[in-house]
């Protein structure tokens, strides 16, 4: 009923996308549809993900039907200077819907003779530049293929420059929204949004478009009509009244990346609250809301502090906390992590997305995404940490996983994002859903303290903090926090597809007393990519009288497992609390050899081992299928007895086969491997039982005279040390044991 619900709602906005893609190249002022969309908060969080990652493709849809092809990657002139500043100064006109203004870019030269300069800007027919200048000379420029050139007036060497590009025009929407004039409430007030993420900042504002290159700090300057006020980044230094129109001047301190800066104008409602941080002090929590939603936004907003105070206390302190945390309402249907302050549909009260782009400002905004490739450290993370708010929130452990279950992504595709050039691809379910399974299982592996360690570790990593991260850093700080070789775990989970389907079975036998035998059998039978994975899977036995988890650490498709229970085992689950994203399947047991490690063998020394198999109908037939066992060794095909006495030093590795006599005939395999080392010997020790007696002397007569065994090893037997086995040693040994002669040398 819900989702039926949901998928309504969701047709019905799809709908609308194409309503206002056809809308939009008329510039007139129109009354856009306002949706009602998903007022529901028992949505489920992968449904609130597919349809943000589907309205986000609508969008892109009408982007690329619009034929525009954007530069996503670094140029190279753009690899040449370093961006450290920018002052957007902006009159927004909502009744022409043109933007007018400047950019300034303050940047520093990264080669000797840096005289080009390269900044993103879609060259839309309806976006004219009027001119570019640096310190009041006017400079040469071109402007094609969406990129501004702009010759310099003179080499830089290593040395800060600056660019004022000055411009006006009409916005085209692109990616998500890019820049949207919309309306809202009755009668109809102007509500001019902005949504840049992922490269769409060049859309309205010239700049070096890259995730990786964050400016140091920001002034975002906005001209409005008077009865408009400007929600934005950072914190507000000024308004100036200009009679008609007012100058908001916002200022972010901290570094941020382009697609993070933003701007939200309308006659907003205000209110706040306080979040108390963790040294004391307090930071305001400001809410720029519709006035039409004003006492829906304030029945539920102000838990906010309380999310922040959860997340300071689980990650560390709020990152921006000198400045402030938001939320302004904007036209788009979902939220979006804008720093210090998140545009949120008006329409969506769910307090998971409260938390989700609250977390953001921790993974996404602090700790930015290197570039689109790593998304999944973004919204895996903001994923991820909804679940986190709703154990810390009273939900403890059970409300947790529930909640975790609810984010189960079963599709294909790496989470490792190939192609972002295609910006379909970015923002899938997978990035949010498989992104924070990955987090929820990782956490499983390390254990809980050390798991939330590394996230504090992630957060104070100075090199990465107020900086951007790829899969590999995170990997780095887990992997040194945990002391742990976590490579199969992200290999598998980042960059393979799929997921593990286990099928498993299992019998038990009595050992005596009241214990037993548990034979657990398990198979991966997934035929996707990665065709095993690597996990630890948890196994819960029940018995009659006592209940035990043991970790199984699962490498190959074919696996077995023994474990000593005591009672007769009632039921067996395979990772009982989903701690993996899997399916597993449950299946009879079958025939299955359950030795799975052989002991080493010494060189020289008797080696008897015997070979276990479980289930089928014996007796049974062993071979040795591949591969050798060591030069000296037999098995014994009815028995399973591996022995004989390893002459070779070496590592040996084979497979046996073990076959039954059931009808059909059922056989097992399985791959195992002898080391054979080097044994110390007692000289003397002609037959290796660790004494010297009369049986050596026996031993040595009957090699010597009678065609007998040689000495194990052949050294033992050399009693003199004169290098040859003879009679004088028989004569040596005798005179030691019984006329007090000396001891073997
Ligand atoms: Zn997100």
């Amino acid at each position: 009923m819900k989702r039926s619900v949901s998928i309504w709602a969701l047709g019905l906005f799809l709908f609308c996308f194409s309503f206002w893609a056809q809308s939009s190249s008329a510039q007139k002022v129109e009354e856009k549809p306002q949706v009602e969309l998903l007022t529901d908060q028992n949505t489920t969080p992968t449904q609130f993900h597919r349809m943000m990652a589907e309205m986000k493709q609508a969008r892109l849809k009408v982007l690329r039907e619009m034929g525009i092809a954007l530069p996503i990657k670094e140029t190279l002139a753009q690899s040449h200077y370093d961006a450290k500043y920018y002052r957007l100064d902006l009159n927004l006109n909502d009744t022409t819907e043109i933007i007018s203004g400047s950019i300034y870019m303050y940047a520093e030269a990264l080669i000797s003779g840096f005289n080009v300069v390269e900044l993103n800007f879609f060259d839309n027919p309806q976006m004219y530049i009027d001119s570019v200048k640096s310190g009041g000379d006017l400079l040469y420029f071109t402007w094609s293929d969406n990129i501004i050139r702009i010759f310099l007036n003179g080499l830089y060497d290593h040395e800060p420059f600056d660019v004022i590009v000055y411009y006006h025009g009409h916005p085209l929407e692109g990616g998500l929204q890019s820049f949207d004039w919309g309306y809202h409430g009755s009668p109809s007030v102007p509500i001019i949004c902005t949504l840049s993420e992922p490269y769409f900042a060049q859309a309205w504002w010239p700049c070096k478009d890259l995730p990786r290159d964050k400016a140091d700090s920001v002034d975002i300057n906005i001209t409005v009509r008077s009865d408009l006020y400007v929600a934005s980044n950072g914190l507000l230094r000024e308004i100036v009244d200009n009679g008609s129109t007012k100058t908001y001047k916002w200022h972010e301190k901290y570094p941020i990346t382009t697609y993070l800066v933003s701007i939200a104008a309308t006659n907003y409602s205000m209110f706040s609250n306080w979040y108390h941080t963790l040294s004391g002090d307090s930071m305001e929590v400001k809410y720029y809301v519709y006035p039409e939603r004003l006492s829906q936004a304030q029945s539920l907003y102000p838990i906010t502090p309380s999310m922040i105070e959860c997340y300071a206390n689980l990650f560390g302190e709020y990152p921006f906390v000198e400045e402030k945390y938001g939320m302004a309402h904007f036209t788009w249907g979902g939220a979006m992590e804008h720093q210090t302050c998140t545009s949120i549909s008006s329409s969506w009260y769910s307090e998971w997305v409260i938390a989700h782009e609250l977390a953001h400002q921790w993974w996404g905004d602090y700790i930015t995404c290197h570039n689109w490739h790593h998304i999944w450290l973004n919204e895996g993370f903001a994923s991820y940490c909804e679940a986190l708010w709703v154990e810390y929130n009273g939900g403890g452990s059970s409300g947790y996983h529930s909640y975790m279950n609810g984010m189960q992504f079963w599709g294909g595709g790496s989470i490792f994002i190939e192609d972002t050039t295609n910006a379909w691809n970015i923002f899938g379910t997978i990035v949010y859903d498989k992104g924070a399974w990955v987090l929820h299982m990782l956490r499983h592996i390390v254990g809980d303290s050390t798991f939330f360690a590394i996230l504090r570790a992630y957060y104070s990593d100075s090199s990465l903090a107020y900086g951007v991260a790829q899969t590999e850093d995170f990997q780095n700080v887990c992997e040194s926090v945990s002391g742990m070789d976590l490579d199969y775990f992200f290999q598998e989970w980042i960059y393979g597809t799929y997921y593990p389907k286990y099928q498993y079975s299992y019998m038990y036998e009595p050992v005596g007393g009241n214990l037993y035998d548990v034979f657990i059998h398990l198979d991966q039978i997934q035929t996707t990519d990665p065709t095993h994975f690597t996990m630890p899977v948890d196994i819960k036995i029940t018995t009659s009288s006592m209940e035990t988890t043991v970790v199984a650490f699962n490498d190959p498709r074919h696996e077995d497992f023994t474990v000593r229970v005591v009672s007769p085992v009632t039921s067996l689950n395979l990772d009982p609390d989903k701690w993996i994203l899997r399916k597993t399947y449950s299946a009879s047991y079958g025939i299955n050899i359950v030795t799975t490690d052989l002991p080493s063998a010494p060189q020289f020394a008797p080696y008897a081992e015997t070979l276990v198999v479980k289930g089928g109908t014996g007796p049974y037939r062993w071979e040795v299928e591949s591969g050798n066992l060591p030069d000296g060794l037999e098995l014994d095909s009815s028995t399973g007895i591996v022995s004989g006495i390893p002459t070779v030093l070496d590592s040996f590795d084979f497979t046996v086969k073990v076959t039954d006599l059931g009808s059909p005939t059922d056989t097992d395999t399985q791959q195992l491997f002898i080391l054979v080392y080097e044994s110390s010997f007692v000289r003397g020790d002609v037959n290796h039982d660790s004494v010297i007696d009369v049986g050596d002397v026996v031993y040595l007569i009957n090699y010597l005279y009678e065609g007998g065994p040689e000495p194990v090893p052949w050294e033992a037997g050399d009693v003199n040390c004169d290098g040859t086995i003879d009679l004088s040693d028989v004569v040596y040994l005798i005179n030691y044991l019984y006329r007090e002669g000396p001891p073997p040398c």
